[in-house]
């Protein structure tokens, strides 16, 4: 694989793929996905097909080193997994969410590498301390306020993964900001996650995870709680199973 500069060590190394969210997660089957420039050439030419692509392995990325995914990537996404699996069970077999033992500082930590996966390298190098918080797996950090997560449950089987400044916009009874701030989200089965920079929004859909200004180990998620997220309207890099 190429060499590049890794989203979470920030090292010059030989890139691999990174599954956002974590393969194990429900992503490792076929998927078709749109380019953000693909939904914007699609409203200029909406006679034309919107152009597609297709992954036979799920949706990822090569914005990290083989190092970073295998070490500390691998012990978050084994965290996630697990949430994710206890979620599908309560959805699928109508079971209570019951999971023993569980660590949020790891799930919320395997967030924090997706979104520094999926956007571009000047992110991570501009919020170094996103990185580091993941380096050290026993890191328990008081971040600067403007770091706020959001989460809520997607059961729905289309997903988003969205990078940069933006304006968020979905139906009224849904959530609105007109305001363009810093979001990276990731919708996909069975979760919907955010990070928003420098503010707190109004997201009645998705819970206000972690203030991690306050964070500590022993932070408490309920997650029978977390609202349910539809996944509305196409946004960069749009994908659903094939
Ligand atoms: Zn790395």
């Amino acid at each position: 694989m190429k060499e590049a500069i890794c989203h979470i060590c920030l090292k010059n190394r030989p890139m691999t793929k990174n599954h956002v969210p974590a393969l194990g997660g429900f992503n490792s089957g076929p998927i078709i996905y749109t380019k953000g420039k693909n939904i914007v050439r699609s409203m200029e030419y909406p006679n034309e097909p919107v152009r597609t692509s297709m992954n036979h392995n799920g949706m990822y990325y090569l914005n990290g080193c083989g190092e970073c995914n295998n070490g500390v990537g691998s012990i978050y996404a084994s965290e996630y997994i697990r949430w994710a699996n206890a979620v599908d069970n309560s959805f699928n077999q109508n079971v209570i969410f019951d999971v023993k033992d569980l660590k949020p500082l790891l799930f919320i930590k395997q967030l924090i590498f997706d979104f520094l996966i999926i956007n571009n390298i000047s992110f991570s190098q501009e919020h170094i301390l996103l990185a580091k918080f993941l380096l050290d797996k026993n890191m328990c950090i008081k971040l600067a306020p403007k770091y706020n997560i959001y989460i809520g449950v997607n059961i729905y089987g289309d997903g988003r993964v969205v990078g940069g400044p933006s304006f968020i916009e979905e139906t009224a009874d849904n959530w609105l900001s007109s305001d363009r701030i810093y979001l990276s989200e990731i919708v996909h089965y069975p979760f919907a996650y955010q990070l928003v920079l420098d503010k707190k929004i109004n997201a009645p859909h998705r819970s206000h995870l972690v203030d991690i200004t306050h964070f500590s180990e022993d932070i408490e998620i309920v997650l029978p709680d977390l609202p349910l997220v539809k996944c509305v309207g196409a946004l960069p890099n749009s994908f659903e199973p094939a």
